[in-house]
Protein backbone atom coordinates (compact mmCIF):
# COMPACT_ATOMS: atom_id res chain seq x y z
CA UNK A 1 0.00 0.00 0.00
CA UNK A 2 1.34 3.23 -0.82
CA UNK A 3 0.56 6.72 1.63
CA UNK A 4 0.69 10.09 0.40
CA UNK A 5 2.05 11.89 2.87
CA UNK A 6 0.02 15.53 2.07
CA UNK A 7 -2.02 14.33 5.11
CA UNK A 8 0.90 15.61 7.31
CA UNK A 9 0.30 18.80 5.84
CA UNK A 10 -2.39 19.40 8.03
CA UNK A 11 -0.41 18.36 11.19
CA UNK A 12 -0.98 21.02 13.66
CA UNK A 13 1.88 21.97 16.87
CA UNK A 14 -0.56 20.13 19.34
CA UNK A 15 -0.20 16.71 16.83
CA UNK A 16 3.32 16.93 16.89
CA UNK A 17 3.65 17.39 20.46
CA UNK A 18 1.41 14.35 21.00
CA UNK A 19 3.36 12.18 18.72
CA UNK A 20 6.39 13.19 20.44
CA UNK A 21 5.12 12.51 23.48
CA UNK A 22 4.49 8.77 22.38
CA UNK A 23 7.97 8.63 21.26
CA UNK A 24 9.68 10.10 24.60
CA UNK A 25 6.54 7.49 26.56
CA UNK A 26 8.66 4.64 24.22
CA UNK A 27 11.51 4.81 26.16
CA UNK A 28 9.66 3.40 28.75
CA UNK A 29 6.64 1.64 27.45
CA UNK A 30 6.39 -0.72 24.20
CA UNK A 31 2.87 0.15 24.41
CA UNK A 32 2.61 3.97 26.32
CA UNK A 33 -0.74 4.09 28.33
CA UNK A 34 -2.87 6.87 27.13
CA UNK A 35 -3.07 8.84 30.71
CA UNK A 36 0.95 8.68 30.22
CA UNK A 37 1.02 10.09 26.47
CA UNK A 38 -1.45 13.08 28.32
CA UNK A 39 0.74 13.49 30.94
CA UNK A 40 3.69 13.85 28.76
CA UNK A 41 2.30 16.08 26.11
CA UNK A 42 0.78 18.75 28.39
CA UNK A 43 -1.35 19.97 26.31
CA UNK A 44 -2.58 23.37 27.34
CA UNK A 45 -5.92 22.90 26.94
CA UNK A 46 -6.04 19.55 27.00
CA UNK A 47 -7.60 17.19 24.24
CA UNK A 48 -4.96 14.66 24.05
CA UNK A 49 -7.35 11.88 23.06
CA UNK A 50 -8.71 13.65 20.26
CA UNK A 51 -5.07 14.33 18.75
CA UNK A 52 -4.11 10.92 19.54
CA UNK A 53 -7.64 9.96 17.50
CA UNK A 54 -6.05 12.15 14.35
CA UNK A 55 -2.60 10.77 14.78
CA UNK A 56 -4.71 7.01 14.35
CA UNK A 57 -5.99 8.49 11.26
CA UNK A 58 -3.18 9.10 9.55
CA UNK A 59 -1.17 6.05 11.11
CA UNK A 60 1.29 7.80 12.67
CA UNK A 61 0.16 5.98 15.78
CA UNK A 62 -1.48 2.36 16.65
CA UNK A 63 -3.83 1.68 19.40
CA UNK A 64 -3.24 -1.34 21.40
CA UNK A 65 -5.55 -2.59 23.90
CA UNK A 66 -4.62 -5.49 24.64
CA UNK A 67 -3.17 -5.18 28.33
CA UNK A 68 -4.13 -1.71 28.87
CA UNK A 69 -5.75 1.19 26.81
CA UNK A 70 -2.15 2.45 24.63
CA UNK A 71 -0.38 3.65 21.76
CA UNK A 72 2.99 2.71 20.16
CA UNK A 73 4.45 5.08 17.23
CA UNK A 74 4.20 3.42 13.85
CA UNK A 75 7.10 3.38 11.63
CA UNK A 76 5.28 6.21 9.29
CA UNK A 77 5.22 7.86 12.46
CA UNK A 78 8.74 7.67 13.70
CA UNK A 79 9.71 8.59 10.07
CA UNK A 80 7.85 11.81 10.54
CA UNK A 81 9.35 12.63 13.35
CA UNK A 82 12.66 12.27 12.16
CA UNK A 83 11.61 13.97 8.41
CA UNK A 84 10.42 16.84 10.55
CA UNK A 85 13.29 17.51 12.48
CA UNK A 86 15.53 17.46 9.52
CA UNK A 87 13.11 19.91 7.39
CA UNK A 88 12.80 21.79 10.35
CA UNK A 89 17.11 21.91 10.27
CA UNK A 90 17.13 22.95 6.46
CA UNK A 91 18.53 19.61 5.45
CA UNK A 92 15.87 19.14 2.77
CA UNK A 93 12.86 20.19 1.65
CA UNK A 94 11.40 17.80 0.09
CA UNK A 95 10.79 13.87 -0.50
CA UNK A 96 10.49 12.14 -3.51
CA UNK A 97 10.76 8.68 -5.50
CA UNK A 98 11.61 5.52 -3.20
CA UNK A 99 15.20 4.79 -4.21
CA UNK A 100 15.74 1.43 -2.74
CA UNK A 101 14.88 -0.90 -0.23
CA UNK A 102 17.27 -3.46 1.68
CA UNK A 103 16.86 -5.85 4.28
CA UNK A 104 16.35 -3.64 6.84
CA UNK A 105 15.50 0.34 5.51
CA UNK A 106 13.91 2.11 2.84
CA UNK A 107 15.70 4.90 0.67
CA UNK A 108 14.15 7.96 -0.64
CA UNK A 109 15.50 11.29 -2.94
CA UNK A 110 15.40 14.08 -0.95
CA UNK A 111 15.47 17.42 -2.75
CA UNK A 112 17.50 20.57 -0.85
CA UNK A 113 16.14 24.16 -1.09
CA UNK A 114 18.38 24.48 -4.02
CA UNK A 115 17.38 21.61 -6.02
CA UNK A 116 20.14 19.35 -5.31
CA UNK A 117 18.69 15.60 -4.92
CA UNK A 118 19.88 13.81 -2.03
CA UNK A 119 19.31 10.39 -0.64
CA UNK A 120 17.78 9.57 2.84
CA UNK A 121 18.22 6.24 4.57
CA UNK A 122 15.06 5.01 7.04
CA UNK A 123 16.34 2.07 9.04
CA UNK A 124 14.06 -0.32 9.70
CA UNK A 125 16.34 -2.65 12.62
CA UNK A 126 14.11 -4.39 13.98
CA UNK A 127 11.62 -6.61 12.06
CA UNK A 128 13.71 -9.08 10.93
CA UNK A 129 16.56 -8.52 14.00
CA UNK A 130 13.93 -8.70 16.70
CA UNK A 131 12.33 -11.80 15.36
CA UNK A 132 15.49 -13.27 15.96
CA UNK A 133 16.10 -12.15 18.67
CA UNK A 134 13.13 -13.02 20.36
CA UNK A 135 14.02 -16.77 19.44
CA UNK A 136 17.86 -15.93 21.45
CA UNK A 137 16.66 -14.00 24.63
CA UNK A 138 19.71 -14.91 26.68
CA UNK A 139 21.91 -13.05 24.43
CA UNK A 140 19.79 -9.90 25.62
CA UNK A 141 20.96 -8.43 28.82
CA UNK A 142 19.50 -5.19 28.96
CA UNK A 143 15.89 -5.43 28.14
CA UNK A 144 15.04 -1.98 28.96
CA UNK A 145 17.34 -1.52 25.47
CA UNK A 146 15.23 -3.88 23.92
CA UNK A 147 13.23 -1.22 21.51
CA UNK A 148 13.56 -0.54 17.56
CA UNK A 149 13.81 2.60 18.19
CA UNK A 150 16.62 2.95 19.72
CA UNK A 151 18.47 -0.10 17.37
CA UNK A 152 17.17 1.88 14.49
CA UNK A 153 18.37 4.90 15.99
CA UNK A 154 22.03 3.34 16.81
CA UNK A 155 22.57 1.95 13.15
CA UNK A 156 21.97 5.48 11.68
CA UNK A 157 23.93 7.08 13.93
CA UNK A 158 27.09 4.55 13.24
CA UNK A 159 26.12 4.51 9.55
CA UNK A 160 26.63 8.66 9.43
CA UNK A 161 30.02 8.06 11.65
CA UNK A 162 31.55 5.95 9.61
CA UNK A 163 30.26 7.24 6.07
CA UNK A 164 31.60 10.61 7.38
CA UNK A 165 34.54 8.78 8.37
CA UNK A 166 35.34 6.53 5.40
CA UNK A 167 34.44 9.95 2.94
CA UNK A 168 37.17 11.64 5.20
CA UNK A 169 39.84 9.08 4.26
CA UNK A 170 39.12 9.35 0.79
CA UNK A 171 37.05 5.81 0.04
CA UNK A 172 34.65 6.01 -2.68
CA UNK A 173 31.09 6.47 -0.46
CA UNK A 174 28.59 8.55 -0.28
CA UNK A 175 28.99 11.89 1.11
CA UNK A 176 27.50 12.05 5.08
CA UNK A 177 25.02 15.00 4.92
CA UNK A 178 23.16 14.75 8.03
CA UNK A 179 21.17 12.18 10.52
CA UNK A 180 18.65 12.22 12.83
CA UNK A 181 16.80 9.46 14.58
CA UNK A 182 16.74 6.13 12.00
CA UNK A 183 17.43 8.29 9.66
CA UNK A 184 21.02 9.45 7.69
CA UNK A 185 20.68 11.84 4.74
CA UNK A 186 23.41 11.17 2.29
CA UNK A 187 24.58 12.38 -1.26
CA UNK A 188 22.80 10.89 -3.92
CA UNK A 189 24.92 8.03 -5.74
CA UNK A 190 24.96 7.85 -9.32
CA UNK A 191 24.44 4.76 -11.09
CA UNK A 192 23.02 0.73 -10.23
CA UNK A 193 23.85 -1.83 -7.49
CA UNK A 194 26.32 -3.94 -8.92
CA UNK A 195 23.80 -6.76 -8.85
CA UNK A 196 21.76 -5.25 -11.18
CA UNK A 197 24.40 -4.80 -13.41
CA UNK A 198 24.90 -7.80 -16.57
CA UNK A 199 28.14 -6.44 -18.05
CA UNK A 200 31.09 -4.25 -17.45
CA UNK A 201 33.74 -3.38 -20.09
CA UNK A 202 36.46 -3.63 -17.56
CA UNK A 203 36.19 -6.97 -15.08
CA UNK A 204 39.62 -6.76 -14.07
CA UNK A 205 39.78 -3.06 -12.90
CA UNK A 206 36.82 -3.37 -11.58
CA UNK A 207 37.36 -6.11 -9.60
CA UNK A 208 40.87 -5.03 -8.27
CA UNK A 209 39.42 -1.33 -7.12
CA UNK A 210 36.98 -3.44 -4.83
CA UNK A 211 38.90 -5.64 -3.47
CA UNK A 212 41.73 -3.54 -2.47
CA UNK A 213 39.02 -1.35 -0.89
CA UNK A 214 38.55 -4.02 1.26
CA UNK A 215 42.19 -4.35 1.96
CA UNK A 216 42.57 -1.02 2.31
CA UNK A 217 39.44 -1.02 5.07
CA UNK A 218 41.18 -3.30 6.68
CA UNK A 219 44.53 -0.64 7.18
CA UNK A 220 42.59 1.78 8.84
CA UNK A 221 41.24 -0.81 10.75
CA UNK A 222 37.57 -1.75 9.79
CA UNK A 223 35.81 -4.52 7.80
CA UNK A 224 32.49 -3.74 6.21
CA UNK A 225 30.98 -6.85 7.33
CA UNK A 226 28.43 -6.57 4.17
CA UNK A 227 30.51 -6.15 1.22
CA UNK A 228 28.69 -7.67 -1.73
CA UNK A 229 26.75 -6.67 -5.01
CA UNK A 230 23.94 -5.56 -3.37
CA UNK A 231 25.84 -2.58 -1.67
CA UNK A 232 28.48 -1.80 -3.88
CA UNK A 233 27.12 0.72 -6.63
CA UNK A 234 28.43 1.07 -9.95
CA UNK A 235 27.97 4.14 -12.72
CA UNK A 236 28.51 4.39 -16.02
CA UNK A 237 32.17 4.71 -15.89
CA UNK A 238 32.31 1.91 -13.58
CA UNK A 239 33.31 3.91 -11.17
CA UNK A 240 32.57 2.27 -7.81
CA UNK A 241 30.62 3.37 -4.99
CA UNK A 242 30.15 1.25 -1.35
CA UNK A 243 27.51 2.27 0.77
CA UNK A 244 25.49 0.13 3.90
CA UNK A 245 27.52 0.93 6.76
CA UNK A 246 26.17 -0.04 9.58
CA UNK A 247 27.10 -3.60 10.47
CA UNK A 248 31.16 -2.35 10.22
CA UNK A 249 33.49 -4.08 12.93
CA UNK A 250 36.77 -3.39 14.03
CA UNK A 251 39.41 -5.07 12.63
CA UNK A 252 40.82 -5.99 15.92
CA UNK A 253 36.84 -8.01 16.68
CA UNK A 254 37.31 -11.90 17.69
CA UNK A 255 36.03 -12.94 14.66
CA UNK A 256 37.53 -9.74 12.55
CA UNK A 257 39.27 -12.62 10.15
CA UNK A 258 36.41 -14.53 9.04
CA UNK A 259 34.60 -11.58 8.49
CA UNK A 260 37.19 -10.42 5.90
CA UNK A 261 37.41 -13.55 4.40
CA UNK A 262 33.64 -13.51 3.71
CA UNK A 263 33.55 -9.71 2.32
CA UNK A 264 36.17 -11.24 -0.08
CA UNK A 265 35.06 -14.26 -0.79
CA UNK A 266 31.52 -12.50 -1.94
CA UNK A 267 33.07 -10.50 -4.79
CA UNK A 268 35.06 -13.98 -5.59
CA UNK A 269 32.30 -15.54 -5.90
CA UNK A 270 29.76 -12.70 -7.54
CA UNK A 271 32.71 -12.23 -10.21
CA UNK A 272 32.68 -16.22 -10.99
CA UNK A 273 28.67 -16.64 -11.18
CA UNK A 274 27.99 -13.31 -13.22
CA UNK A 275 31.00 -13.08 -15.62
CA UNK A 276 32.76 -15.97 -15.73
CA UNK A 277 36.14 -14.67 -14.70
CA UNK A 278 37.71 -16.38 -11.64
CA UNK A 279 40.45 -15.39 -9.53
CA UNK A 280 42.67 -18.01 -7.12
CA UNK A 281 44.33 -15.36 -5.07
CA UNK A 282 43.23 -14.06 -1.61
CA UNK A 283 44.07 -11.19 0.23
CA UNK A 284 45.94 -12.56 3.52
CA UNK A 285 44.17 -10.82 6.68
CA UNK A 286 46.65 -11.92 8.97
CA UNK A 287 49.46 -9.78 6.70
CA UNK A 288 47.72 -6.50 6.66
CA UNK A 289 48.80 -3.83 8.44
CA UNK A 290 46.29 -2.49 10.67
CA UNK A 291 45.62 0.54 12.58
CA UNK A 292 43.36 0.91 15.67
CA UNK A 293 41.42 4.31 13.73
CA UNK A 294 37.83 2.03 15.13
CA UNK A 295 38.75 3.37 18.55
CA UNK A 296 39.25 6.93 17.26
CA UNK A 297 36.20 7.02 15.98
CA UNK A 298 34.19 6.24 18.04
CA UNK A 299 35.51 8.43 20.26
CA UNK A 300 35.11 11.10 18.12
CA UNK A 301 31.75 10.37 16.71
CA UNK A 302 29.67 10.03 19.99
CA UNK A 303 29.11 6.64 18.90
CA UNK A 304 30.37 4.64 21.95
CA UNK A 305 31.73 0.91 22.03
CA UNK A 306 28.81 0.27 24.18
CA UNK A 307 26.50 0.98 21.80
CA UNK A 308 28.70 -0.98 19.09
CA UNK A 309 28.35 -3.97 21.74
CA UNK A 310 24.29 -3.73 21.54
CA UNK A 311 24.51 -3.95 17.66
CA UNK A 312 26.54 -6.16 17.40
CA UNK A 313 24.83 -8.62 19.87
CA UNK A 314 21.64 -8.23 17.77
CA UNK A 315 23.84 -8.63 14.39
CA UNK A 316 25.62 -12.09 15.89
CA UNK A 317 22.01 -13.20 17.06
CA UNK A 318 21.14 -12.86 13.44
CA UNK A 319 23.44 -14.43 12.17
CA UNK A 320 22.62 -17.47 14.26
CA UNK A 321 19.66 -17.70 12.72
CA UNK A 322 20.38 -16.38 9.25
CA UNK A 323 23.51 -18.00 7.57
CA UNK A 324 23.04 -15.45 4.58
CA UNK A 325 24.74 -12.51 6.26
CA UNK A 326 24.20 -10.11 2.91
CA UNK A 327 21.11 -8.67 1.44
CA UNK A 328 20.23 -11.31 -0.64
CA UNK A 329 16.84 -12.24 0.89
CA UNK A 330 15.11 -9.39 1.37
CA UNK A 331 12.55 -9.57 3.61
CA UNK A 332 8.78 -8.61 2.95
CA UNK A 333 8.04 -5.11 3.96
CA UNK A 334 4.63 -5.54 4.84
CA UNK A 335 3.83 -3.78 8.31
CA UNK A 336 0.98 -5.98 9.74
CA UNK A 337 0.40 -5.20 13.38
CA UNK A 338 0.64 -8.50 14.90
CA UNK A 339 3.59 -8.90 13.03
CA UNK A 340 4.89 -5.67 14.56
CA UNK A 341 4.38 -6.02 17.90
CA UNK A 342 5.88 -9.49 17.92
CA UNK A 343 8.78 -7.74 16.44
CA UNK A 344 9.09 -5.17 19.26
CA UNK A 345 9.55 -7.59 21.80
CA UNK A 346 8.22 -7.84 25.06
CA UNK A 347 6.98 -5.34 27.16
CA UNK A 348 9.23 -2.81 28.89
CA UNK A 349 8.79 -2.61 32.76
CA UNK A 350 6.74 0.20 34.05
CA UNK A 351 8.62 2.88 35.93
CA UNK A 352 8.49 6.53 35.84
CA UNK A 353 10.76 9.63 34.42
CA UNK A 354 11.98 12.05 36.79
CA UNK A 355 10.12 14.94 36.58
CA UNK A 356 12.93 16.94 35.80
CA UNK A 357 13.69 14.60 32.64
CA UNK A 358 10.16 14.78 31.42
CA UNK A 359 10.74 19.20 32.00
CA UNK A 360 13.87 18.71 29.71
CA UNK A 361 12.11 16.20 27.37
CA UNK A 362 9.29 18.94 27.05
CA UNK A 363 11.98 21.69 26.20
CA UNK A 364 13.33 19.85 23.69
CA UNK A 365 10.51 19.89 21.74
CA UNK A 366 9.67 23.62 22.34
CA UNK A 367 13.05 23.89 20.75
CA UNK A 368 12.47 22.08 17.77
CA UNK A 369 10.67 25.04 15.84
CA UNK A 370 7.21 23.39 15.41
CA UNK A 371 5.50 24.77 12.71
CA UNK A 372 1.83 24.57 12.12
CA UNK A 373 2.31 23.39 8.39
CA UNK A 374 4.82 20.76 7.54
CA UNK A 375 5.18 22.48 3.87
CA UNK A 376 6.71 21.00 0.73
CA UNK A 377 6.98 17.76 1.69
CA UNK A 378 4.69 16.85 -1.68
CA UNK A 379 5.10 13.83 -2.36
CA UNK A 380 6.02 11.38 0.04
CA UNK A 381 5.53 7.73 -0.65
CA UNK A 382 6.27 4.94 2.21
CA UNK A 383 5.79 1.18 1.57
CA UNK A 384 3.24 0.29 3.69
P1 LIG B 1 20.29 -1.93 3.60
O1 LIG B 1 21.14 -1.64 4.78
O2 LIG B 1 18.87 -2.07 4.01
O3 LIG B 1 20.79 -3.03 2.74
P2 LIG B 1 21.40 -0.03 1.67
O4 LIG B 1 22.18 1.08 2.27
O5 LIG B 1 22.20 -1.15 1.11
O6 LIG B 1 20.32 -0.57 2.72
O7 LIG B 1 20.45 0.56 0.55
C1 LIG B 1 19.50 -0.24 -0.13
C2 LIG B 1 19.46 0.12 -1.61
O8 LIG B 1 19.10 1.51 -1.75
C3 LIG B 1 20.79 0.00 -2.30
O9 LIG B 1 20.99 -1.30 -2.80
C4 LIG B 1 20.69 1.02 -3.41
O10 LIG B 1 19.99 0.51 -4.51
C5 LIG B 1 19.86 2.13 -2.78
N1 LIG B 1 20.69 3.21 -2.21
C6 LIG B 1 21.18 3.25 -0.96
N2 LIG B 1 21.89 4.39 -0.75
C7 LIG B 1 21.85 5.08 -1.90
C8 LIG B 1 22.39 6.34 -2.32
N3 LIG B 1 23.11 7.10 -1.50
N4 LIG B 1 22.15 6.74 -3.59
C9 LIG B 1 21.42 5.97 -4.42
N5 LIG B 1 20.87 4.78 -4.09
C10 LIG B 1 21.09 4.33 -2.84
MG1 LIG C 1 22.45 -3.09 1.63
Amino acid sequence: MKFDVNVLQYLSKDDFRVLTAVELGMKTHEIVPADRVDQLARLKRGGCYKVLKNLLRHKLVHHDSTKYDGFRLTNLGYDFLAIKALVNRGVFVSVGRQLGVGKESVIFEVGTEDGTILAIKLHRLGKTSFRAVKSKRDYVENRTHFNWLYLSRLAAKKEYAFMKKLGEEGFPVPNAVDWNRHCVVMSLVPGYPLVQVKEIQNHDVVFETIISQIIHMAEVGLIHCDFNEFNIMIDDNEKVTMIDFPQIVSTSHRNAEMYFDRDVECIIKFFRKRFNIHYDERPSFSSIEKSSDYDKVLAASGFTRKDQEEIEKITQTNELNSESGNDSEATDESESSDDESEATGEALNERSLPDAYIEASINEMELLHVVDQVGGLVQYILLH
